[in-house]
């Protein structure tokens, strides 16, 4: 569910018109909507109610600060993959104890800060890590709170560049591997603090089969090391799905109860009601750790048509946003729906491939798409846009970062200014 629908026939977020938006800040905009994310994380929370919790948000789908502020105040804890990130964390006011930091190649530069900040646990990728970690703890004369992410070997059945559970993918260590890891750990590591174990399958996904799959399995495994190494915590990482097809319907309760019962996609209410029952009783703090669960849908880019191109095979839609925009078709085939911000009066649609101004053959929104027969000058919402979107844009063909905005029923706040063509090249020579 979320914050955007038509109300008499143009595009909303909360209580704000959208073509009011791309008026006062022109195109293209990252709009977000401060109700859905703080209603995506209060279900989360609530999903999870009788067991010890953590969400931990991972700061890598959308790190604006004023998103991270809002979740803080929420008491959000935070998934970090840089110091960058815990940095962000700390100037919007969130608390680096409540901070775990994953991620495969962590600089000694990350890890004296992060030990300066006094997180909660380093998410360990390997031994040779979990070893470097110790002799930098020791340098600086202090413990390492450390968990190890096991990679359970199971399948997300999600696009390959986001599933990470697998024996073949870079992260965690191998499940058999890992008991003797944390016995020689914890024998000679005399700087580290065994804290918990950690893992995380993959992203995007949209059963609950993989999620009690990976618990089951590595159920005997947390139990053995809280018997044995006493450790605290369990990530269970982050990964949920989110809709992106259907997702301007998915924003109103009455699609999500009109979905058949074999094809309901994955809600949160499930995923807790499937996972509760088997981490209750570990005597082991479960954290989570989404990301595009909590801001995914709770964002939409605004782009303005600039043309339109008959070729000979194709009509092209020429929009003022890139694959520099918004990278997710062009890296992973992810669908993003296309939403005229006035609503079509008829049920009319055209085939049509909506493409950006990069200089790239992968630089489109969609290909050979049913859509409504939007015009030059209109301007148009790619709905779900909040996760992996505005972080992962670029400078690419000298083209400025787009700007923010945060809104709050009817408040609107600017939360990043779009770039200047004198911050393009700002700290050159
Ligand atoms: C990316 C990542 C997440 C968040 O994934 P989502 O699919 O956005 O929920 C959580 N944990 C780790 C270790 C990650 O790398």
């Amino acid at each position: 569910m979320h914050g955007f629908s038509y109300k008499s026939g143009s595009l909303y977020c909360e209580d704000v018109d959208l073509s009011s938006l791309a008026d006062e800040f022109g195109t293209p905009l990252y709009v977000y909507s401060a109700g859905t994310i703080v209603d995506h994380y209060k279900r989360l929370d609530k999903a999870l109610d009788g067991v010890e919790h953590e969400v931990a948000y991972a700061v890598k789908a959308n790190s604006n600060l004023s998103v991270l502020r809002l979740l803080a105040t929420q008491g959000a804890s935070f998934d970090i993959v840089s110091g960058g990130e815990l940095y962000r964390v700390i100037k919007a006011g969130g608390d680096p104890a409540h901070c775990t930091f994953a991620g495969v190649g962590k600089t000694r530069e990350e890890i004296v800060y992060a030990l300066e900040q006094g997180i909660y646990s380093f998410n360990v990728e390997s031994e040779e890590e979990l070893r470097y970690l110790n002799q930098v703890a020791g340098e600086l004369g202090v413990i390492a709170p450390a968990a190890v992410r096991v990679n359970p070997n199971v399948d997300a059945k999600t696009h390959k560049y986001i599933s990470t559970g697998k024996s073949e993918n870079k992260f965690g260590v191998d499940f058999e591997a890992i008991a003797d890891l944390y016995e020689r750990a914890h024998r000679d590591l005399r700087n580290i603090k065994l804290r918990g174990l950690q893992m995380h399958i993959g992203s995007q996904l949209t059963s609950i089969t993989p999620f009690v799959e990976a618990v089951e399995k590595v159920i005997p495994l947390v139990k053995q090391l809280k018997e044995s190494y006493g450790i605290e915590f369990w990530s269970i990482g982050g990964g949920i799905g989110i809709i992106y097809k259907d997702s301007l319907k998915s924003g109103s309760v009455d699609w999500w109860e009109a979905q058949p019962e074999e094809e309901k996609p994955l809600t949160i209410e499930r995923y807790g009601k499937e996972l509760v029952p088997r981490l209750k009783g570990l005597g082991l703090k479960i954290l989570l750790e989404p990301g595009r669960y909590i801001v995914g849908n709770a964002g939409v880019l605004l782009t303005k048509c600039l043309y339109e191109k008959k070729g000979s095979a194709k009509t092209f839609k020429i929009v003022d946003a890139g694959m520099n925009d918004l990278i997710r078709p062009a890296l992973y085939e992810g669908h993003h729906e296309i939403v005229p911000l006035q609503e079509p009066a008829t049920a009319d649609r055209v085939k049509v491939d909506v493409v950006g101004p990069i200089c790239e053959s992968g630089d489109f929104f969609c290909q050979d798409r049913e859509l409504p027969d939007f015009q030059p000058g209109e301007t148009i919402a790619l709905m779900s846009a909040g996760a992996y979107g505005f972080v992962m844009a670029s400078n690419y063909n000298s083209r400025p970062l787009p700007a923010e905005v945060l809104i709050e029923e009817s408040t609107v706040t600017l939360i990043r200014k779009r770039q200047t063509m004198e911050d393009l090249i700002e700290g050159e020579l």
